[in-house]
């Protein structure tokens, strides 16, 4: 747990990550939504029968939400109302989650922000 936290700091240092590879399609993924500005794919290891990661296509800065400045306002908009489009393609807008998690505490391990969109099954509260 300390070595993956001490791995996840040191992670956000503004290098690429694999996302880039997935906006630029290098990396195959199952693309859910995309748009000029957002990209949404399925999750690789997927917590809940539905998981699509919603991201940036051009980061900005934002590796993690807790990196947001007042000019990322309405990309964050958009990602959020493309959570919610992602949430009705896929069949789940009766009730979703959406999780952002930011930082090393929060076991971020991609530094490029993505919204979680998750579920298809009944979700338990709290998280972990
Ligand atoms: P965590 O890895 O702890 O869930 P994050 O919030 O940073 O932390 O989530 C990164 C997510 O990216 C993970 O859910 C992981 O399964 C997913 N992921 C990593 N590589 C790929 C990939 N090539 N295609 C799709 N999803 C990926």
């Amino acid at each position: 747990q300390a070595a993956a936290k001490a791995a996840a700091i040191d992670a956000d240092n503004g290098a690429p990550t694999i996302f880039d590879k997935i906006i630029s399609k290098e990396i195959p993924s199952t693309i859910v939504y995309e748009d000029d500005k957002v990209l949404a794919f399925k999750d690789v290891n997927p917590q809940a029968p539905v998981h699509v990661l919603v991201i940036p296509k051009f980061r900005d800065g934002l590796t993690q939400l807790g990196k947001a400045e007042q000019r990322h306002g309405e990309i964050l908009g958009q990602l959020l109302y493309a959570s919610r489009i992602v949430a009705e393609k896929e069949g789940i807008l009766e009730g979703f989650r959406v999780v952002i998690n930011s930082g090393p505490s929060a076991c971020q391990s991609v530094y490029h922000l993505h919204l979680h969109v998750l579920g298809g099954r009944q979700m338990q509260w709290p998280p972990g």
